[in-house]
Parts: structure tokens; sequence; C-alpha cells
């Protein structure tokens, strides 16, 4: 028998007990143990060294949100975030094997964009600290289902397609160097990758990240009204499937040759 921790809801900040959150939702085929390395052990582990990981009996998760808006989001936006991945990791099995740096069109016909978009803001929710949740405004932004209302120069989404053996990762924003030509630029972003998706949420916008497909023009969608969609998602294979580091991507193949 557990006693549920406490602590400040994620989405809507109060102080209370936490409920379980899935990351992603359970139905989404995220119902399997899952060791989970985090921040500065992910790195640890990748460099051969001692880490710690939780062993996460109930799938990939965390008590970080209020039974509230735990039961919220999962009614408003979690079953279509579950029917999608479904779907696109059923298509996956059957076509030909993919090769990093594929692209994958997919046609989905009753797509509610809006719900689909703000279960991933909700997964991004768990990882970002209450601060950082309510300077972007995603608080508002999840707690009314049907609010366009959100700032979208404060960041940038993006979705790429996943190998099914690859380890999964959740981590909190993490600061990437890159150089440049000019010097040095930092990215600041979080990872969040689970078969079939992986998502980058890049909190500096203003350096674009080359991986992955927007996801922005989401945000515009009426709730509850479902779209047709061309979709096309890249498939991207890290540098270690076992323990895949934040934003660390092999080299995408030359597009010119
Ligand atoms: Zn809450």
């Amino acid at each position: 028998m557990s006693v549920k921790p406490e602590g400040y809801c994620h989405i809507c900040g109060k102080y209370g007990k936490l409920s379980f959150e899935h990351i992603p939702p359970q139905k989404a085929l995220n119902n399997n143990k899952a060791l989970v390395y985090t921040g500065e052990n992910a790195i640890k582990r990748y460099k051969g060294e001692n880490a710690k990981y939780k062993n996460q009996q109930q799938g990939m998760g965390g008590f970080t949100l209020c039974d509230n808006c735990n039961n919220n989001t999962g009614t408003w936006y979690a079953p279509v975030y579950n029917r999608i991945a479904k779907e696109v990791a059923k298509s996956l099995i059957t076509d030909k094997k993919l090769e990093h740096g594929d692209v994958v069109q997919f046609t989905l016909n009753k797509f509610p964009a809006l719900s689909f978009v703000k279960q991933v803001i909700t997964m991004f929710c768990s990882l970002l600290p209450l601060s950082e949740v309510k300077k972007l405004g995603f608080d508002e932004f999840l707690l009314q289902k049907e609010s366009n209302n959100i700032d979208k120069s404060l960041f940038d989404l993006r979705m790429y397609l996943t190998p099914f053996n690859v380890g999964q990762l959740m981590v909190g924003p993490t600061s990437i160097v890159n150089k440049t030509e000019n010097g040095f630029e930092t990215i600041i972003a979080c990872d969040l990758g689970a078969y079939p998706f992986g998502f980058i949420l890049n909190l500096t916008p203003e350096i674009e990240f080359e991986y992955g497909t927007s996801l922005m023009n989401l945000f515009d969608a009426v709730y509850d009204k479902e779209y047709s969609m061309n979709w096309p998602l890249m498939y991207l294979e890290r540098t270690n499937d076992i323990i895949p580091i934040p934003l660390l991507f092999k080299p995408l193949p030359n597009v010119d040759e």
C-alpha cells in the first residue's frame, strides 16, 4: 500500500496529494515496466558510470498532477492522443523497414488537432518546473479546454518518429551547446521520446532545431473540430539506442547527394 506524495500540481499549481500521470498515457502503449534515467543520471549511464534509475512498475510517468488535472486532461485530451499513437504504430509495423532520416507521410482524416497538441503539452508540463509552465501560459491553456490562448513566440514544438526498441526518454529542460561559425549557441529544450513518437519542446525558439516536424499550427485548431491532415514525419535514430541522450540524433543523410 503506497501513500500518494504531496506537492504542487504541475498544471494548476495547487498544493496537495498528487496522482500518477502516465507519460505518454497508459493506453498509448505505456503500461509496461520502464527503467527511467533522468537528467545527469542519463548522462552517467551513457558514459558507463553508475547511475540511479527509477524502476517504474506502472509504466513511465511521475506523481506530478492533482487528481482534478489528471482526470480533466485524461478525459479531454488523452483519448485522441492514444488513438493516433496506436494508428501510427500499427502502420509502422506493416511498413517497410525505415532508415534514419526517412520521411513517412501520414494521412489522417478525422484528426482533432487541438486535443492532440494539448495532450503533448500536458506531458511536457510534468517535465517542466511549475514556474516555467506559468511563464509559457500552459496552465491556462490546458485548464480551459477550448482555449487557443498561447504565445507561440515563447517556444517551438516538434515531433518525430522513434524506433520501437529505443529506450524511453523523459527529460526536463536541458542545455545543449552547439558550435557555430560565430562561436557557441545554447539550445534549451525538453526531449520526450516514447514509441512511436518523440517530441522536442524548444524553449529557445530563436535557435531553430533542425530535426522533426513543427506542431505549431495545431495550436490554432478549434477544440473538438476534426481536420484532414497530411503529416510528414521524420524517423530518427539516436546515437545510443539503449540510453538515449537528449537531442542527440545521428547526423542526417546529406539530401544534396
Ligand atoms: Zn492540478
